[in-house]
């Protein structure tokens, strides 16, 4: 038997069930379909744990720093990683509960578990129910990748999934991926106290963003003990008895890297080969990411794409804003457009480092004549007060225009700070409205009216 829908979503991620309440506020019939647990990769094995254990592995970092702040702790500090996944455990739980809640409120809005595949454009099956629908939302995320590099299927692996699983501390975890997602967990482990070795192919870390801000994360993470094999350009594995082994040089006389446990943290995998996309006519890229229109649709008419399937943006917030624009569009008769949407991303190091609009590089790539202002964090008073005077601010603006074209925040408090630049950008103003902008005082944010006061000529 066929039931028939308004709209079925498939992937309850960070779009989907704000997408099936909204719709279903609208008066539709809606069926929203999720083969694992509500709430998808940010809720359950990627934003909320992981800054659960940011926050701890800061509360370790705090207390055996404590002495500098005059405090006295009077006992060893001792990690419990059992106790540090039942806190984590707990808010993702209480997380997915108000999904769950949200979405047994929403009167037309039928959840269904399983795993759901296309066998034509306009039906979806899952188990043994078959769904039609007239229109259709894939909001099916991703998956850690999982490269084909030599030995990695012979030894047991990491992924931001199951390294959430373990209660023991590794003796020395290999992260093996400089990203955003591999620059977290090594700090975390090393705060816990673990041997901690980052290996990246490339010569830098997080090597996407500003490149003061790439290369200042590498000295941070070898103040803090992390060991880094930059620049491994061969990585292969194999077992050891007590462990792994990653080579990481194409020259034989390169050391190797001996550890307990090895995170592979390589980037990310679209869920689209298992969808049956093709029985839909939905076409993807070589990568299995869903090419879609600035409004969300694919190349299908009634089929759209939303959130890190997409390829236009790897973030929950980016996933988000997706479900608004075609909420919008589809129900407010607007004309959102995913290129309205300004760039702006966080990686939760400690301290974070923030990013909206252009990099220097970027700016500087793009042709603009620019300004550029930079002030050390030792600048920021508040930062003085809490002793985290460790980085540095930035911004550009293009010199015609008076436009903000982007800014770096890596230092305490830069991932809120920011947004007083991104609302400015929004806005579409001049530079100028910050420089005469009052801020509290003492805070990160007040700075930033110095240094866009501060800006200079791009030399
Ligand atoms: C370790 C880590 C940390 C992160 N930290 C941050 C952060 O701090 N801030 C941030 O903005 N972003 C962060 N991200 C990225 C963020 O998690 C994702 O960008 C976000 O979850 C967006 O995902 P999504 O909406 O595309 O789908 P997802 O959240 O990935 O959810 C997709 C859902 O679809 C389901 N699904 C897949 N295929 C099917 C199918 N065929 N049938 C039924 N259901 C299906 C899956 O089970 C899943 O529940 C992090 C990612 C990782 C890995």
């Amino acid at each position: 038997m066929t039931t028939h829908f308004d709209a079925i979503i498939i992937g309850s991620g960070q779009a989907g069930p704000f997408l099936a309440v909204k719709l279903a506020a609208a008066g539709k019939q809606v069926a929203l379909i999720e083969r694992n647990v509500l709430g998808g990769t940010c809720v359950n094995t990627g934003c909320t744990p992981t800054k659960a254990m940011v926050a701890c592995a800061k509360v370790v970092h705090t207390a055996r720093e404590a002495a500098k702040y005059g405090v006295h702790v009077q006992s060893d500090i001792s990690v419990s990683l059992a106790e540090i996944k039942a806190r984590g455990d707990q808010i993702v739980q209480n997380s997915r509960h108000s999904l769950r809640k949200m979405l047994d409120n929403a009167k037309g809005c039928t959840v269904i578990y399983g795993q759901a595949q296309f066998i034509s454009p306009h039906e979806v099956q899952v188990g043994d129910q078959t769904l039609e629908g007239d229109a259709i939302f894939i909001n099916v995320g991703g998956r850690a990748a999982e490269p084909g590099l030599p030995g990695l299927k012979n030894v047991k692996h990491l992924t931001n999934s199951t390294v959430l699983q373990l209660t023991e501390l590794p003796r020395h975890l290999i992260v093996v991926g400089g990203g955003a997602v591999g620059v977290e967990f090594a700090q975390i482990f090393r705060r816990f106290g673990c041997d901690v070795t980052l290996v990246e192919m490339k010569s830098a870390l997080v090597h996407r963003e500003d490149a003061d801000a790439s290369k200042l994360m590498g000295e941070l993470f070898q103040q803090e003990g992390i060991r880094l094999r930059l620049g491994a350009e061969c990585v292969s594995f194999s077992s050891l008895p007590d462990g792994v082994c990653v080579h990481v040089s194409c020259k034989s006389d390169e050391p190797e890297v001996h550890g307990s446990h090895v995170l592979l943290a390589m980037g990310r995998t679209p869920n689209t080969s298992d969808l049956g996309l093709q029985a839909a006519g939905v076409q993807t890229d070589a990568q299995g990411f869903i090419p879609v229109d600035d409004q969300l649709r694919t190349n299908v008419s009634h089929i759209w794409a939303l959130g890190d399937c997409n390829r236009r943006g790897a973030f929950t917030h980016t996933s988000y804003n997706d479900f608004e624009i075609v909420a919008a569009n589809l129900l407010d008769g607007a004309s959102r457009r995913i290129t309205d949407r300004i760039p702006v991303r966080a990686t939760y190091s400690d301290p974070p480092l923030a990013q909206v609009g252009m990099t220097e590089e970027e700016a500087r790539a793009s042709g603009r004549e620019l300004l550029i202002g930079k002030r050390p964090m030792t600048s920021v008073a508040r930062a003085i007060e809490k002793g985290e005077t460790f980085g540095f601010m930035k911004a550009i603006v293009d010199a015609k225009t008076r436009r903000i074209l982007g800014a770096t925040i890596f230092g305490v408090g830069g991932d809120e700070a920011i947004h007083c630049i991104l609302s400015t950008m929004y806005a579409d103003q001049p530079y100028t409205t910050l420089t005469h902008a009052v801020h509290i005082h003492p805070t990160v944010a007040e700075l930033i009216p110095t240094l866009l006061g501060s800006l200079q000529p791009a030399r």
